[in-house]
């Protein structure tokens, strides 16, 4: 919605490379149907992102219901989403010199006015951070958990740093641990399962992120997307997240699925590359503060807060 309303990319007027057909208007009931694969390795080969998110959750499901007849499946899954993450890691060392690159190629065809939009982008990728985590999560504590929400926000003021600063919600992870303990009450348990569980999956700034960058990758491009469109966008974005992993610029890789689920150019990767780190620092800012909100509330669904520690005045 903030990406609508703050047309940023409206202006660019860039043009569609030839070879990338924006993909047709779906109705709602098709898009979802078309969610399910017929065939998974003709969606791996043809790049259709739902469908291979959705077979990837099934797969995953039916293996873990067969248990140990499983875990071999498991063995080499991780094993190759490992060697995944390092083939990325090496990838994004020489993302610099590519973004360098492109910025001073676009600057130079397109001119400064070509920069301005992006500004708009990073307005309103923090504006959107900042209402869902004032107005959704401190709604949750207040309204979910019956507490006062600034003692939530004081309470995790030192994880929410850190995560700014590091960009990464797995490095950040042992603060967000004591932030929840020491400061909200969260019991041990609670905050040693959530949080690092949190940490892996969930990524609603990522999502968040990545739903404003393809709105302005399609005004950008003067694309005119439909409701169909968006849901695909909503899908995946929240999918995607989920898949993203808790390191800094995890989430612009996962952007590139999001461009494709709908037949975004790939292009707008470029524009956004330049300031993702800036982008980064928000979205983990959020992620990061998502976790503690999931631990708080399940501490005090199960019964598992100290309230006492969570409602002390003076001290953090
Ligand atoms: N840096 C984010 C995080 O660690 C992931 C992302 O790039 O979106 O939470």
């Amino acid at each position: 919605m903030i990406a609508k309303l703050i047309p940023a990319g409206g202006n660019m007027n860039l043009s569609v490379p030839e070879q990338m057909p924006i993909n047709e208007s779906m109705s709602l009931v098709q898009t979802l149907v078309n969610i399910v694969p017929k065939n998974p390795v003709l969606s791996l080969v043809n790049g259709n992102i739902l469908q291979i998110i959705f077979f990837a959750i099934a797969l995953g499901l039916a293996t873990n219901f067969i248990g140990k007849k499983g875990e071999p499946l498991v063995k080499i899954m991780s094993a190759l989403a490992e060697a995944m993450y390092k083939l990325t890691d090496m990838i994004i060392r020489f993302a610099p010199y590519g973004v360098f690159a492109i910025m001073a190629w676009v600057s130079g065809e397109y001119g400064f006015a070509v920069l301005k939009p992006l500004i708009k982008v990073i307005a309103g990728v923090y504006l959107a951070c900042l209402i869902h985590v004032v107005v959704f999560m401190g709604g949750a504590v207040t309204i979910i958990a019956k507490l006062k929400p600034f003692n939530f926000f004081r309470g995790i003021t030192d994880a929410q740093m850190v995560a700014f600063t590091t960009t990464s919600s797995s490095g950040t992870l042992p603060v967000t641990m004591e932030c929840a303990q020491k400061n909200l009450g969260v019991s041990n348990s609670v905050s040693s399962f959530v949080l690092p569980l949190g940490a892996t999956i969930n990524m609603d700034g990522t999502a968040l992120y990545q739903g404003v960058c393809a709105i302005f990758v399609a005004n950008a491009y003067g694309v005119d997307l439909t409701f169909a469109h968006y849901l695909t966008i909503i899908f995946t974005a929240t999918l995607a997240s989920i898949g993203t992993a808790g390191v800094p610029g995890a989430g612009l890789i996962m952007l590139s699925l999001i461009l494709n689920s709908v037949g975004l150019p790939m292009e707008g990767l470029a524009f956004i590359a330049g300031i993702d780190r800036v982008l980064d620092m928000a979205r983990t800012t959020v992620n990061v503060t998502g976790d503690s909100l999931v631990s708080l509330l399940i501490a005090k669904s199960e019964d598992e807060l100290d309230e006492k520690i969570y409602n002390k005045e003076n001290e953090i």
